[in-house]
């Protein structure tokens, strides 16, 4: 299970300004300052923009309790968020984005494997 974790010995560190800038870091609220501690909320998407934006080492992602540091330059996939309508079910264009992340993944893979095949597709 995937975890966003506050390290507060760097935490104690931060100035009111940084606290002020830390907090408009996330895009969805997640992040709040109570009772002089930063806290993340139930908001929160898990899209790691605080631990690649934010102070080194203030927001940690832990993946099974793993620390996972892995770099974005690494990653050689295709992520698709797929958010949900009122009623709990898959937004409509859920199946379109679906299939562009599988075109964008096989042009990945042409490019990466230089195969003669990619260029008459
Ligand atoms: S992981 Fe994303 S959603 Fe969660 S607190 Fe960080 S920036 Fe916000």
């Amino acid at each position: 299970m995937a975890e966003l974790r506050v390290n507060s010995t760097i935490a104690s560190h931060l100035t009111e300004a940084d606290i002020k800038s830390v907090l408009g870091i996330c895009p969805f609220g997640a992040i709040e300052y109570n009772n002089g501690t930063l806290e993340i909320n139930a908001a929160c998407r898990m899209c790691r923009i605080c631990v690649r934006s934010g102070p080194t080492g203030l927001f940690e992602f832990f993946q099974n309790d793993k620390k996972d540091d892995m770099s974005l330059s690494e990653w050689r996939g295709v992520a698709v968020y797929i958010d949900e309508t009122k009623d709990g079910e898959p937004h409509p264009v859920s199946a379109e984005l679906m299939g562009k992340a599988l075109a964008l993944t096989k042009a990945a893979s042409c490019l990466a494997s230089m195969s003669p095949r990619c260029a008459k597709s």
